[in-house]
């Protein structure tokens, strides 16, 4: 009794030094999750790069999420290696410098990104057409040397301009311009192939979730770590220089959406406005009342060329365009009228004054 009674008030120093122990780790852990090294879970890890003439931005959810953004970004890159025609050892170079004369070795990328190509051309009756190298050559848009070309540099242009004249053998993994002075652009298909590979670096890594933009194609992964749809914000076409003024917000759960507009680059002559997405067919920027197209799919490749064939094609031809792939299509014309496919009618909120959903 005595030897208990003798114990008992020993015992409250180390309850209270627990309890102040206790706390201090405690607020420590708090600190050190709110202001230290590692990211909140919940934020997600961001990065911005460079590549394929375009921001490229991320955030990614889960453990693995700077690996992953990482491994990411260098995907994007080393597509850019493959597929751009200024990149003097990619496939596309090689391709565009072996026309006319015999076909090349291409790397499986390359040639899905191809095959996507040719059959949004042939849906597209041409409006879309990767063997514009040709013209966008003459032209320059978007370069110090971007000027008019003639009408006789045009039309020569023109002549060795044909989607018909890509040839793909997916056998032998080999890809073939049959045309002397034929050449491949990737530039319409490009950032939106990026998208694809930065999401096959997050499926790889395991991540919970990822968001990448590429220019102005997007792709989602997975989901956010609140569980919320993905919130992707549409560029406002009448903002000008400003590229972050946005329309309104599309959600999705998944998939890849790309916008091109009139508005991205553009310049002035004797008055008249040219931008860079060209009607293969004239030669000249496309004409008609669109200024925006934004298309969802569940390939980002193939959002990419079919939001540049709907700019060129006008909104009733690009709806049976997007029927065929099942796409989802946001449309905006010169009158700022917002014209929907059915199947983003409940994903789109237009936050933007001064423009009419039509129904
Ligand atoms: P951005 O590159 O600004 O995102 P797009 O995806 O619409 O816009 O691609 C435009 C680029 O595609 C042009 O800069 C040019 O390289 C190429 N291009 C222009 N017109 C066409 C066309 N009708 N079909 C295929 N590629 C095109
Ligand atoms: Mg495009």
């Amino acid at each position: 009794m005595q030897e208990t009674q003798a114990k008992t008030p020993k015992k409250w120093p180390i309850v209270l030094l627990s309890i102040l122990l206790a706390l201090t780790v405690g607020v420590l852990i708090f600190i050190w999750t709110r202001f230290g090294n590692a990211p909140p879970q919940d934020e997600g890890y961001q990065m911005t790069t460079y590549a394929m003439a375009a921001v490229v931005q991320q955030t990614v959810y889960g453990s693995a999420g700077q690996e992953a953004a990482s491994a990411a970004a260098q995907a994007v890159s080393d597509l850019n290696e493959w597929i751009s025609w200024r990149s003097e050892t990619s496939d596309i170079a090689q391709i565009n410098n072996q026309a006319g004369s015999s076909p090349v070795q291409v790397q499986p990328s390359t040639l899905s990104i191809l095959q996507t190509c040719l059959d949004v051309a042939q849906k597209s009756g041409g409006a879309f057409d990767p063997t514009v190298l040709p013209l966008t050559t003459l032209w320059n848009i978007g370069s110090d040397n971007q000027r008019v070309p003639s009408a006789e540099e045009i039309s020569q242009g023109l002549a060795c301009v044909g989607y018909q004249n890509l040839v793909l053998d997916p056998d032998a993994s080999t890809a073939f311009l049959s045309v002397a002075g034929a050449g491949l652009d990737l530039g319409a298909v490009g950032k939106g192939a990026g998208c694809d590979a930065a999401v096959a670096a997050y499926q790889e890594a395991g991540v919970e979730g990822g968001v990448v933009a590429v220019g102005g194609s997007v792709g989602v992964y997975g989901s956010r770590s609140d569980g919320r749809p993905w919130t992707i914000a549409i560029r406002n076409p009448n903002s000008g220089e400003d590229r972050t003024a946005a329309l309104g917000t599309l959600e999705i759960t998944e998939g890849f959406v790309s916008t091109s507009g009139t508005y991205e680059q553009t310049f002035t002559e004797n008055g008249v406005t040219y931008h860079h997405i060209l009607d293969p067919k004239t030669g000249y920027p496309s004409s008609n009342d669109l200024v925006s197209v934004t298309v969802v799919c569940d390939n980002g490749a193939l959002s990419d060329a079919l939001s540049t064939a709907c700019l060129v094609l006008g909104l009733e031809q690009a709806q049976t365009l997007l029927a065929q792939y099942d796409a989802g299509g946001i449309f905006i014309n010169e009158e700022n009228q917002i014209f929907v496919t059915d199947n983003l009618q409940d994903a789109l909120e237009v936050t933007a004054d001064g423009f009419t959903l039509m129904s």
